[in-house]
């Protein structure tokens, strides 16, 4: 018996990635522990009904650190060892203290480009551009056989470089590529915008330029690439980004994984805004000694400051911080302007009201960049990795799109597959 492959989720819907590979001795690893987008909150992540649990498995290899790619370990075996990006962790372990939760099983760390051996698989990490920071794709040798993960990736953010040098460097004789589909469109859908962050960046600065009042923006915290792109803007324009605690936290807990912007800095363009419920949060953390360092750093600004010199402000906007802005004086007037800057579906969700509500009088922007490769750039990524087989993953529209990828062999969850 040689390798075998199963995709117990993800096989032909976005996200809850969860891949089993089986080696010719009955050892087995796992790609990605993902919680499906569609579970409702307060709900376990669900186990795919095909894992088999009763078993050992030599490890948990995760891509990087977005849920759908590692939320289904609150509910995996605590002995089963975990491999990941060092920032990766980072970004696990705030994840799981934010939601009261804990990562229980062992996390042992690789680095890009060093070669790392797993029973009798080889693993090779390869750092890669992707809207999470600390994305790899991963190459597992075993059995004589070659399988390339691609995990989620994109050609268009500020590490494009990464994913390009994997493109001009493939794994030598790739017998299975198992890659991510997330932005083959389905044929009635609109095309996601991959424009590069560089072109959000001059797309905020004229913004910046041209509003008279407060720029609100709507931004992911763990979405370190777009933190980088408003910082800049804001130093081109001469404003002040504005990101709440917890943003703030993020960037300080990476500082040693990258050059990003710091308290420490001191930067005129840089000041978190300190709220009642973010200050609360801090503390329940085991933060809360954080406070005082950005204050220490001149980093930190109270809300109410927010009130005066509006052409001054680049403001973070999510829900939770909106009864704090308003106690303070914040309310959003014609001339300020709400920016939205994560995916437009979560925009349409219930949980966007109080923003819907809240901005409900300023002029509105859709200003993003989507976190995944173009469907050109996934067909010049699966043609320069020559595999023998391709295994999609992580899309909705791959069968759809079949005639465009050689190789493909679309699988049905819980599916083996011999190579
Ligand atoms: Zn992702």
């Amino acid at each position: 018996m040689g390798v075998s492959i199963c995709i117990h989720r993800s096989a032909q819907e976005i996200g809850g990635n969860c891949i089993e590979i089986l080696a010719s001795t009955g050892e087995r690893l796992l790609l990605d522990a993902g919680r499906p987008l569609d579970t409702p909150e307060g709900i376990p992540t669900p186990i795919p009904a095909t894992l088999d649990t009763t078993k050992p498995v030599s490890g948990i290899l995760l891509s990087h650190a977005h849920s759908d790619h590692c939320g289904l370990l609150e509910t995996l075996p605590v002995e089963w060892p975990v491999y990941c990006g060092k920032a990766t962790e980072v970004l696990l372990r705030l994840a799981a203290a934010m939601s009261q939760k804990t990562i229980k099983q062992p996390c042992v760390h690789w680095e890009s480009g060093k070669f790392l051996p797993i029973g009798p698989f080889k693993i090779t990490p390869r750092l890669i551009d992707h809207s999470s920071f600390d994305a790899y794709a991963l190459q597992i040798d075993v059995d004589g056989k070659t399988i390339l993960y691609s995990g989620d990736f994109r050609a268009h953010g500020r590490k494009a470089k990464l994913t390009f040098d994997l493109m001009d460097t493939p794994p030598q004789h790739v017998d299975a590529l198992i890659m991510e589909g997330t932005n083959l469109p389905k044929p009635d859908s609109i095309l996601k915008a991959t424009r590069s962050e560089g072109d959000l960046q001059e797309q905020f600065i004229s913004l910046f330029r041209e509003s008279r009042g407060r720029v609100f923006v709507s931004w992911a915290s763990t979405n370190i690439d777009r933190t980088v792109t408003l910082y800049k803007a804001c130093q081109k324009s001469g404003r002040v980004l504005v990101p709440d605690l917890y943003c703030m936290l993020v960037l300080k807990l990476l500082k040693p994984y990258g050059r990003l912007p710091q308290a420490e800095w001191k930067s005129r363009h840089l000041r978190a805004v300190v709220t009642n419920k973010m200050s609360y949060l801090m503390e329940r953390i085991g933060e809360s000694d954080f406070v005082e360092y950005l204050k220490k750093h001149q980093s930190a600004m109270s809300a109410r400051a927010l009130a005066e010199n509006p052409e001054k402000w680049v403001i973070m906007a999510r829900s939770s911080l909106l009864e704090d802005y308003a106690a303070k004086g914040i309310i959003p007037v014609e001339e300020d302007t709400w920016v939205w800057s994560m995916w437009q579906g979560y925009l349409e969700e219930a949980s966007s009201k109080p923003l819907h509500d809240f901005f409900a009088p300023c002029r509105k922007k859709y200003i993003h960049s989507s976190g995944h490769a173009s469907a050109d750039v996934l067909r010049k990524f699966a043609d320069a990795m020559k595999p023998k087989l391709l295994l999609p993953v992580h899309g909705a529209a791959w069968k759809e799109h079949q005639g465009a990828f050689s190789q493909l062999r679309p699988m049905a969850n819980g599916q083996w597959i011999d190579l």
